[in-house]
């Protein structure tokens, strides 16, 4: 008989693992997804385009009804789960029914932060996470309302993007000195400003969001420096917190995330925790390709097979038409490493390759990102590029070919 596998959250990790265990194990679970969204899971990543107005809303679900059902899996969705009970291996839902488990996987992604400021909770402030927050945001941009991002993170920047093209008039204030300052240094932070600017995204940096002013409906935001900017709307795009909450009332070891080991396995039996809400070695991803590849280790493991899962190199691309901007591993150099730089900001190109004995060890791209999948490929896999160095700024075929010859 199938073994009952419970997995909370239906989001992108999940339909991964879905994916990876009939792979490897078709019909030795019987799979339930409990989501608390409600629709079937979809590429959240593409809720940028969304936005944008380069994707349709349908068009963004990762698999249809009939996949799902092939694999056995009864999904649950629009209902939400509000404790495990480890000790008679049942989870109970939102709605009083419990369902048992012999297996649990948690995979319940993250929230949105909402910045703790006098004003943070009136109406007209939102976050940019799901898709009802889009459809959301679309409406606003569709009464050419003033709108105010506050976060310049990869997020923030989708969020003004896609506000400015549908119809809104959008300011972004960023607390740091640059844009992106976790993926980008300071040279290929500003031409990606003055590329945004362009797109009539007005960028405020180095401005502290102090509080939000308003009777009822937000009405602006006043900075720490005491500027003040107008808005009929505020969305909050200044980081996320992995939900644990389950977890953590369960008496399973949580940090910032579920805490997880190289098997995916939380500190309490045979229950797992995968994606945005797993801390493995210190590390809450907020990426999905990590998400993915726990998802293939994890779906190994409930097989019965050996793998492990070591940690993830992580790369970041901007979805913002026109903007192209790659940034991965060791962007600044840290460790002593040497940089390749190109530079024509008059082109709007940006290159730098970080180079730490014989190998690439990071790479940042603004405009030209044609050779992006290959640096990360040579990041990923640690390989020695002493005999294409002089010439691999220029991309794989360049390279390549001046090594043959
Ligand atoms: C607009 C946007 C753009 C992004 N762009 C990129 C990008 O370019 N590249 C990239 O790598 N990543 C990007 N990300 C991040 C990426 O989407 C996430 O890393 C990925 O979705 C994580 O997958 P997950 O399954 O862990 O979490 P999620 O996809 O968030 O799924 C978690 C699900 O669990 C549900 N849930 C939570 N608690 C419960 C509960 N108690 N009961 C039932 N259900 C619950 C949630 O509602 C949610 O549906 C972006 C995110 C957003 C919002």
């Amino acid at each position: 008989m199938s073994e009952p596998l419970v997995v909370v959250g239906n989001g992108m990790a999940t339909a991964r693992l879905v994916d990876e265990l009939a792979k490897v194990a078709l019909g030795r679970y019987a799979i339930a997804v409990i989501g608390d969204e409600p629709r079937l899971a979809y590429n959240r990543v593409l809720l940028s385009s969304v936005l944008a107005g380069e994707t349709a809303s349908h068009e963004i679900e990762l698999r249809p009804a009939a996949w799902w059902r092939d694999r056995g899996v009864t999904l649950k969705y629009g209902c939400r789960a509000t404790e495990i009970d480890i000790g008679r291996r049942e989870l109970k839902i939102a709605n009083e029914e419990s369902i048992s488990f012999s297996r649990l996987v948690l995979a319940t992604g993250s929230t949105p932060l909402r910045l703790n400021v006098p004003g943070s909770d009136l109406a007209g402030v939102h976050t940019f996470r799901d898709s009802r927050d889009v459809d959301l945001l679309l409406t606003l941009a569709a009464q050419k309302k003033r709108v105010v991002v506050v976060g310049g993170g990869l997020l923030g920047l989708e969020a003004a993007y896609g506000l400015a093209k549908a119809g809104a008039t959008v300011t972004l204030v960023h607390l740091m000195d640059r844009l992106m300052e976790r993926q980008l240094d300071a040279p290929a932070a500003d031409l990606l400003k003055s590329l945004v600017e362009r797109k009539g995204i007005n960028v405020l940096l180095n401005a502290s969001t102090a509080r939000l002013h308003g009777a009822t409906r937000v009405e602006g935001v006043e900075l720490a420096d005491g500027r003040r900017i107008d808005a009929d709307a505020v969305i909050f795009a200044a980081g996320i917190r992995p939900n644990v909450a389950l977890a953590r009332d369960a008496g399973i070891a949580v940090g910032r995330g579920v805490v997880v080991d190289d098997h995916l396995q939380t500190g309490a039996p045979e229950i797992f925790a995968l994606g945005e809400c797993a801390e493995h070695r210190g590390i809450c991803y907020g990426l999905v390709e990590p998400a993915y590849e726990q998802a293939r280790v994890l779906a190994q493991h409930l097989a019965g097979k050996t793998a492990a899962y070591a940690g993830s190199v992580v790369a970041t691309n901007l979805k913002v038409s026109g903007v192209s901007v790659f940034s991965a591993g060791d962007f600044i150099g840290a460790d002593g490493g040497e940089t390749i730089l190109l530079s024509d900001v008059r082109h709007g190109t940006y290159k730098k390759l970080v180079i730490s004995e014989g190998r690439l060890t990071g790479a940042v791209l603004v405009g030209d990102v044609e050779s992006a999948l290959w640096y990360l490929e040579l990041i990923r896999n640690r390989e020695l590029i002493v005999p294409i160095r002089r010439d691999m700024m220029f991309g794989r075929a360049v390279s390549i070919r001046s090594k043959a010859a």
